[in-house]
């Protein structure tokens, strides 16, 4: 993707008050990202670790989305399947995010829930650039696997959205 602004990531949140965007935690080393290699920006605040933000280009500008996870407690075992890269992984390295809903349906308390890579760096396993430890099923190659992520993540926004 192309590079993101500071100003940009601040201005694109979809489903979150100006309280939180300002509170906010940016990614760090934030000029020196693989931005290359993303296809969307995601990153779990190292100051609020129960938050994660995905940013994404679309046609017609950048939407960010905050998203919320809780940590269970309970111990878990066996492997999980992220919902936007299909990467497989230790149960405990997929995490549940939900995205509190765009406008009145948010205000009302709706959220779309998704499972997927607890530190979001889905771009990064499609191309084999981080490596997992459970072995995958998915075969299709990275660009094919990119493709997929991309379609994923626009269904997912417009639920956001909707
Ligand atoms: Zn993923």
């Amino acid at each position: 993707m192309q590079p993101l602004t500071a100003e940009e990531i601040r201005r694109s949140f979809v489903n979150s008050s100006k309280s939180l965007v300002k509170a906010m935690t940016l990614p760090r080393g934030f000029a020196e990202l693989p931005w290359d290699s993303l296809d969307y920006l995601g990153w779990r605040d190292p100051k609020a670790p129960n938050r994660g933000y995905l940013v994404v280009r679309r046609d017609g500008g950048v939407t960010g989305i905050a998203l919320n996870t809780q940590a269970t407690g309970k111990p878990r075992r066996g492997t999980g399947l992220c919902d936007l890269c299909y990467t497989a992984h230790q149960v405990t390295d997929v995490a549940l995010f939900a995205a509190r809903r765009a406008g009145a349906a948010g205000r009302e308390g709706n959220t779309v829930g998704l499972y997927i890579c607890a530190d979001l760096a889905c771009s990064l396993y499609v191309r084999g650039l981080r490596d997992v430890d459970v072995p995958q099923g998915e075969t299709a190659s990275p660009e094919i696997r990119a493709e997929r992520l991309h379609s994923r993540l626009e269904g997912f926004v417009n639920r956001v959205l909707a």
